[in-house]
């Protein structure tokens, strides 16, 4: 695997490649992200990681200073996974003219609802740092997780009014065997939490399987409520339309319906989804 810092360097080695598959990372690398590796490698002629822990997404300064750094065992990961090229810039590779004057991307209603009324400014930071990436590498393919379910449908948005010729492929969540879904976050939580937290997922399953015998509010009421008696301080826990985002007041079964939630445990904010199934 080469590693490359400078972009100068990735656009040189990567001029001769017509088929990159690309996926950008923040790195603290787990199954997860090696999915999408795996995913990218079977349909590309060489697969591009990048990580880069972006500053212009992190709404709350101590989130970024906090975020976990493991860069030996992600080039191990990394290594395994017959990764081709692994990018990692510095700040000033990514964020050449500084922090100022950085562009406003036209994110509308998505910036409106879930994370994107709860962490003011993050999904621009994502624009930013995506768009770059993506002008850099120039891959015929992203992919992303759908772990970070808003995220996707942010991307996409901006790959169709940014006219990027790239495809994307959102790929499905890697779990714990309890259900928390797997994220560089976990690290921040103690053993006994990470078996705990596994009820953010049980919750969204629950709600699930009940859509046919109660109303999405009375079942979202009693959800947070046990979320709350097990040590969770929910943001949101909401259903909406899977395609749009929508956000729905009761079970709409002629839509593709998302649960989607943002929970604090153990002070680590922990994002899950789950697409409603028929019944
Ligand atoms: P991050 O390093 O958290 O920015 O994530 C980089 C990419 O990996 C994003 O597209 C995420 O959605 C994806 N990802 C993160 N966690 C998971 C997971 N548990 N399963 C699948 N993809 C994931």
């Amino acid at each position: 695997m080469l590693v490359i810092k400078h972009i100068h360097d990735l656009k040189n080695h990567l001029k001769s490649y017509k088929n990159i598959g690309f996926v950008p990372t923040m790195g603290a690398l787990h199954q997860g992200h090696i999915s999408l590796i795996c995913e990218a490698k079977k349909n590309n002629e060489l697969t591009v990681c990048s990580i880069f822990v972006n500053p212009t997404q992190f709404n709350d300064p101590a989130d970024f200073k906090k975020y976990p750094i493991t860069i030996e065992s992600d080039i191990e990961l990394l290594l395994e996974a017959h990764c081709d090229v692994l990018f990692l810039p510095e700040i000033q590779d990514m964020y050449p003219d500084g922090m100022e004057n950085l562009p406003n991307y036209a994110i509308g209603y998505l910036d409106t609802i879930l994370d994107g009324k709860f962490r003011k400014g993050h999904f621009n930071g994502v624009c930013i740092i995506v768009h770059r990436l993506l002008l850099a590498v120039e891959p015929q393919t992203l992919y992303l997780g759908e772990k970070d379910f808003q995220q996707c449908l942010v991307i996409r948005q901006m790959i169709a009014q940014e006219q990027l010729p790239v495809d994307v492929v959102s790929c499905p969540t890697l779990r714990m065997e309890n259900g928390l879904a797997m994220s560089s976050r976990n690290q921040r939580l103690s053993q006994d939490g990470r078996k705990k937290a596994g009820l953010l997922y049980a919750q969204l399953q629950y709600i699930n399987e009940e859509q046919h015998h109660d109303t999405f509010a009375h079942l979202q009421e009693k959800a947070i409520k046990t979320l709350q008696e097990n040590g969770f301080e929910t943001e949101y826990l909401l259903l909406a339309h899977a395609d749009t985002l929508e956000i729905l007041d009761n079970f709409n079964f002629s839509a593709n319906m998302v649960l989607l939630v943002a929970s604090y445990f153990e002070g680590v904010r922990l994002i899950d989804n789950l697409r409603l199934t028929k019944q």
